[in-house]
């Protein structure tokens, strides 16, 4: 781990030269239009910003990420990134409100903009494979009951989620969706994320059914029946344990979100688990991809994916 201390995280200049070499590690070239001749602009008032020879715009190493129009200094996005990486319960605004400095409003802004940054690719690789296995399986959010912390944090109803993971590499992709939503919704999203060269493990959900005979075989599991692993020795566990690590998070850390930021923290926990520390990745190298996560991605908060 990081020291909290490190330069990154407390002078500006060195996060500044963090963030560009992470950004351009083969030479700065503009966001713009794509230029490498571009140059490093002088003075004070312009640290850190280039000017691009070509189509004569000016840029820094935020133009064009989920940096870009925050007035929040880059030493603290990095520590923000760092701390939210680092945490395997995730961090509240609260928290990032008080470790940062900043308001809780701002805290609140960096932390949904740093979930953009861990979010998949537009158009991710589907799991598994040949001779691989996929585990899907839904689960239900919320509490409807009047007194209930969701309930008057805006969640009037059970949240439905979809989660597919791949238990060779341990990853996660985790998906909110309309409740009772039927078969087309859940084969939508498991063709564009599973490879149907794999065996799809579920439970007997009728959701399943059909969808099977499109896998290289389908291996089912007693829904009520407490069957853990099924007579072929296949299982769900991957997938109840993304949800168990999901649902903890949820309750111990944000106590309960509003639907409308259910796909979010959904992004947030299956980044986290997709690269853990038992899959070889620490806490340097996860703060790494987010950073890279950063690049090219702006938050519109009226979508929900
Ligand atoms: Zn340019």
């Amino acid at each position: 781990m990081t020291a909290l201390n490190a330069p990154e995280f407390t002078d500006e200049t060195a996060a500044v030269a963090h963030v560009e070499a992470s950004r351009w590690p083969d030479g700065v070239n503009c966001p713009h239009c794509g230029s490498v001749n571009v140059h490093r602009m002088g003075g004070k008032t312009q640290a850190g910003m280039f000017l691009c020879n070509d189509c004569r715009d000016k840029f820094t190493c935020r133009t064009g990420t989920v940096m870009e129009r925050s007035k929040i200094p880059v030493h603290k996005w990095l520590l923000a990134i760092h701390l939210m990486s680092a945490s395997k319960k995730g961090m509240s605004a609260h928290q990032l409100h008080r470790m940062l400095g900043v308001t809780y409003k701002s805290a609140w802004f960096l932390a949904h903009r740093i979930r953009e940054a861990m979010k998949l690719d537009d158009k991710p690789a589907p799991m598994g494979g040949e001779g691989g296995q996929i585990q899907a399986d839904e689960t239900y959010y919320g509490n409807t009951s009047k007194r209930s912390k969701s309930y008057r944090k805006g969640l009037k109803r059970k949240e439905a989620i979809l989660g597919v993971v791949d238990p060779d590499t341990g990853e996660a992709r985790a998906f909110h969706m309309e409740l009772g939503a039927g078969v087309p919704v859940v084969r939508e999203i498991i063709v564009k994320h599973a490879d149907r060269a794999s065996v799809l493990v579920s439970d007997e959900s009728k959701l399943y059914t059909k969808l099977g005979k499109e896998f290289a075989s389908h291996e089912t599991l007693l829904h009520w029946g407490h069957e853990y692993v099924n007579k072929n020795g296949f299982t769900t566990n991957n997938v109840e344990n993304f949800f168990g690590t999901f649902k903890r998070g949820m309750r111990g850390t944000y106590h309960f979100c509003g639907s409308q930021h259910l796909q979010r923290y959904l992004n947030e926990f299956a980044f986290r688990y997709s690269n853990r520390s038992g899959l070889g990745v620490d806490d340097v190298a996860r703060a790494a991809l987010i950073l890279k996560g950063a690049e090219g991605k702006r938050l519109t908060y009226r979508s929900p994916h």
